[in-house]
């Protein structure tokens, strides 16, 4: 048992992998954790017999952090089909990679989105992403998402009717001005793996992590106010001496010298309801297409055949709709592109830092880069890529970070 004393502050996805690693090397960490729970933006309520996840989001089976920490076995992954049903101007369209999923074959030769030259760039750009390793993806220059489409011949057809409304929903915004290198690694990940959420909502992704802890104690409802060299200040006006801090969370509101690095959020909103038709039988995700739709997406959370489906429907176009409003236009989207009639709206979420906004994306923060001060290490998504993947990454390289500087007197590179 190794008797150093280390803190970390966030139980979020990072959190959770940092913990497990300084286990891994006997250590015996404490979380700090502002909520009641753990998993950050990882969250499912469950109410009602239902799951509500807190935001759309999918396990990309492909992420080799969670095939690292995650048993996908027990997860009891339900998959999405690789493709989408979209919905322009009153028209539905199937599309997606009939390589992997051959009932897709023909709706996606036959789909109006497109040319067949474009299908054909669809299945060219899948190919050589498989052969890219991520230093080849993330090393490469930076440009938009929509400039990398439109370089890649891409039509503005396929352009406005597939990659925009799926990349919204999985960027967060609608223009693609993220980073091409997160659009292909996105899209390396979707071209071998599957998108995929556990049976029992997205929350039971922290909560296997969370029992595999066996040493390491958690304290919830405990928000940390400052760190100050080795002291972490509490809100409660506790302090407390550590020997290594990890800070698996933003740091700016928590070091002085930082306050002027905040980081900026991308924000979504998130309503469940109840509705009586099945617009597609197939685990498949709906995008609305048309420019004059609030709705990005949706996607059925119940199974084919319950009687009454509950539908989660995603609005990433910024509003200023009050929540009734808001039903008002979703309802009117449903009914017009989609050919759905709400019958209750059941929950609501606005996730005001859903993503955070980075001017440059990378795979993963190196272990010498986490550290900040002496004994202080960052972990987190924000470090590299909004991204389950990254957050899991940088939460191992923080760790394995203090256990090279305790172990060796430096960092290794190793
Ligand atoms: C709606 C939505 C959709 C998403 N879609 C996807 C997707 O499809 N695929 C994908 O890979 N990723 C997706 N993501 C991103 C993914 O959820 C995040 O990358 C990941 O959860 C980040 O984990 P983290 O541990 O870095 O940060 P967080 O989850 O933010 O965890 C930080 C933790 O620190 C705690 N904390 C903060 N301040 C303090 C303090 N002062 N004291 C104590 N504790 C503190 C917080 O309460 C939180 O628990 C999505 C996120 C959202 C919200």
């Amino acid at each position: 048992m190794q008797d150093q004393k280390i803190a970390i502050i966030g139980a979020g996805l990072s959190g959770l992998v940092a913990a497990i690693n300084l286990e891994n090397a006997g250590f015996q960490p404490e979380i700090f954790e502002a909520t009641d729970r753990a998993g950050g933006r990882v969250k499912t309520d469950y109410r009602e017999g239902y799951t509500f996840d807190h935001g759309f989001q999918v396990l990309l089976t492909e992420y080799p952090a969670t095939q690292k920490y995650l048993n996908y076995d027990l997860l009891e992954l339900e998959k999405f089909y690789p493709g989408a049903v979209i919905y322009n101007q009153g028209k539905q369209d199937k599309i997606g990679d009939p390589l992997r999923q051959l009932s897709l074959l023909f709706p996606t030769l036959t789909s109006k989105i497109g040319s067949f030259a474009d299908k054909l760039k669809i299945l060219k750009l899948n190919t050589e992403l498989k052969k890219k390793s991520f230093d080849d993806i993330f090393l490469a220059e930076e440009k938009t998402t929509l400039r990398y489409l439109q370089d890649y011949g891409f039509s503005s057809d396929i352009i406005h009717n597939f990659f925009k409304p799926f990349f919204t929903g999985i960027f967060l915004e609608h223009e693609l001005k993220t980073s091409s290198r997160k659009f292909e690694f996105v899209y390396k990940m979707f071209g071998k793996g599957s998108a995929a959420i556990p049976k029992k909502g997205i929350q039971a992704i922290p909560n296997q992590l969370m029992a595999q802890l066996k040493q390491t104690k958690i304290h919830f409802n405990t928000p940390v106010e400052s760190i100050q060299d080795q002291q972490v200040i509490f809100k409660n006006g506790g302090v407390e001496q550590f020997d290594f801090v990890i800070i698996a969370t933003e740091a700016s509101h928590l070091i002085s010298n930082l306050n002027n690095q905040h980081t900026l959020w991308k924000s979504v909103d998130n309503y469940y309801l109840s509705v009586k038709q099945r617009v597609f039988e197939e685990p498949m995700i709906g995008l609305i297409a048309d420019d004059e739709a609030l709705v990005n997406n949706f996607y059925y959370v119940s199974k084919p055949k319950a009687e009454e489906h509950l539908l989660s429907v995603s609005i990433v176009k910024p509003h200023e709709l009050s929540q009734e409003e808001l039903k008002d236009k979703i309802t009117e989207d449903l009914k017009t592109y989609v050919g759905i009639d709400p019958l209750e709206f059941k929950r609501f979420y606005h996730i005001e830092k859903a993503l955070p906004i980075m001017q440059t994306v990378t795979y993963m923060l190196p272990k010498s880069e986490t550290q900040l001060k002496d004994q202080i290490f960052l972990a987190g998504d924000q470090l590299a890529n909004g991204s389950i993947n990254a957050a899991m990454l940088n939460g191992e390289s923080a760790a394995q970070a203090v256990i090279s500087k305790i172990k060796d007197g430096f960092i290794n590179l190793g």
